[in-house]
């Protein structure tokens, strides 16, 4: 932290010297052909080699002078290269926490113990309905359902951190209290992903959520979260100790930060989540200084062929690769590309008027804990990334025109 404060000064939201963390596409390779999937995986595109992905690794060991926090292996289905348990050994060595996004499907009881003596700490499993039907229509194969489900209950097993991660959006968004049951029931945690038209999702925009949707989704997972930080408290009260595990129900939207803060002050509280992740009680500075949306941040992305991105839910561009790992400096990228520095001030943030109103993030008051999701929109403003974010309820009469203007 210190590094950063040397080199880039006192910074609200904060700008670390390098990333917390990276989540790495490391392939392309998937078996199943999700309709939203924001790589648009499946397609063969070059990957780097083993030995290239090993350097990539040491590389990040060293990153920045300082090393790498967090690395989470995503894809495409990560399980689907060769290398993967070879690659992830390898990795455990080099960051202080090791992460896999997966399908779920090719976690047989075998892999979950492969996942496990790897040192994976963390295993994130994509379900996108509560019963098969739902799941497997979008993903594209029967008995996916079955395979993922049987997958989360392998990592179980295995003891290690699980979580059932799903994309909501129009045509599953019924499905959110059934699958908050299916994780409390398994006792994984919960990850809403937020929809967001990019990749293979691009073609499906009308899927979106509206603003008040996503509201009411935020809302419903915020209250699982606050509910427990509110049984904690009571117990740590009346017995001076609780053993209640707060850190269960997580949403990627920025927007969580200030739902959970005002889910929390209406029962006099001080709780909030920040940066997506990180449950945190009466910390509004230390939100402040997180600052919700971490792309080109506090975390960056990297593709299967090594190219380096501000985040996943980018459409890959010329202006969004930033450069590659083999082939460039990482340190000088983080430094001084353009983009990155227009991902992370926050105060020209653009507003758009709507009947003489101004509607936007720049405006907005929680623009230090949330700052909007500035890959939504990059998508809805043909690359401007200082545009407002559409999704959020606070923005909801810029939504409306956008629609009226489709109709
Ligand atoms: S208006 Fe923008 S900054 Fe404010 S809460 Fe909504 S998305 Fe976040
Ligand atoms: S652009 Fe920011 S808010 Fe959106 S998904 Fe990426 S890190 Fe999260």
């Amino acid at each position: 932290m210190m590094k950063g404060v040397e080199k880039y000064g006192v910074r609200i939201p904060f700008t670390p010297a390098g990333p917390f963390e990276i989540v790495w596409n490391v392939t392309y390779q998937c078996n199943l052909r999700c309709k939203h999937c924001y790589e648009n995986a499946g397609q063969k595109r070059p990957e780097l080699s083993t030995d290239e992905a090993k350097q990539v690794l040491d590389k990040i060991a060293k990153l920045s002078g300082i090393g790498l926090p967090a690395l989470s292996f995503s894809g495409g289905e990560p399980l689907a290269r060769k290398d993967f348990f070879e690659l992830a050994a390898y990795a455990r060595k080099r960051v202080g926490y090791l992460s896999i996004a997966s399908n779920g499907t090719l976690i047989t009881r075998d892999n979950a113990k492969r996942i496990k003596d790897a040192g994976v700490d963390y295993v994130e499993i994509s379900i996108d309905g509560a019963t098969p039907g739902v799941h497997d229509s979008f993903r594209g194969i029967p008995g996916a359902f079955e395979r993922a489900t049987d997958g989360v209950k392998n990592s179980l097993e295995e003891g290690v951190d699980t979580c059932i991660a799903t994309v909501l959006h129009r045509d599953n968004i019924n499905e959110l209290n059934k699958l908050i049951g299916l994780s409390k029931q398994l006792g994984t945690m919960f990850m809403h992903f937020n929809y967001i038209p990019t990749g293979r999702a691009k073609a499906h925009v009308e899927l979106d959520l509206t603003p008040n949707q996503r509201y009411e989704v935020l809302e419903t997972i915020g209250k699982e979260i606050v509910g427990l930080y509110m049984q904690k408290k009571e117990e740590e009260i009346k017995w001076g100790k609780s053993d209640i595990k707060v850190d269960k129900f997580f949403s990627t939207c920025p927007q969580y930060a200030s739902v959970t803060k005002e889910l929390s002050q209406r029962q006099g509280g001080k709780f909030m989540v920040e940066a997506h992740y990180a449950a945190k009680q009466g910390v509004e500075n230390v939100a402040n200084f997180l600052g919700g949306c971490g792309a080109g941040r506090l975390y960056c992305c990297l593709e299967p062929n090594g190219d380096i991105k501000p985040c996943v839910f980018f459409q890959t561009s010329k202006e969004t690769v930033l450069g590659n790992m083999l082939k460039d400096s990482f340190e000088e990228i983080w430094d001084t590309n353009p983009l990155l520095w227009k991902l992370r001030i926050r105060e020209d943030l653009e507003d758009c008027s709507v009947d003489g109103k101004k509607v936007g993030c720049g405006e907005c008051p929680d623009k230090y804990i949330c700052g909007g999701c500035r890959a939504r929109a990059y998508s809805y403003f043909d690359g401007n990334v200082k545009m407002p974010d559409v999704g959020c309820i606070h923005n909801e009469p810029l939504w409306e025109k956008i629609s009226n203007s489709r109709k």
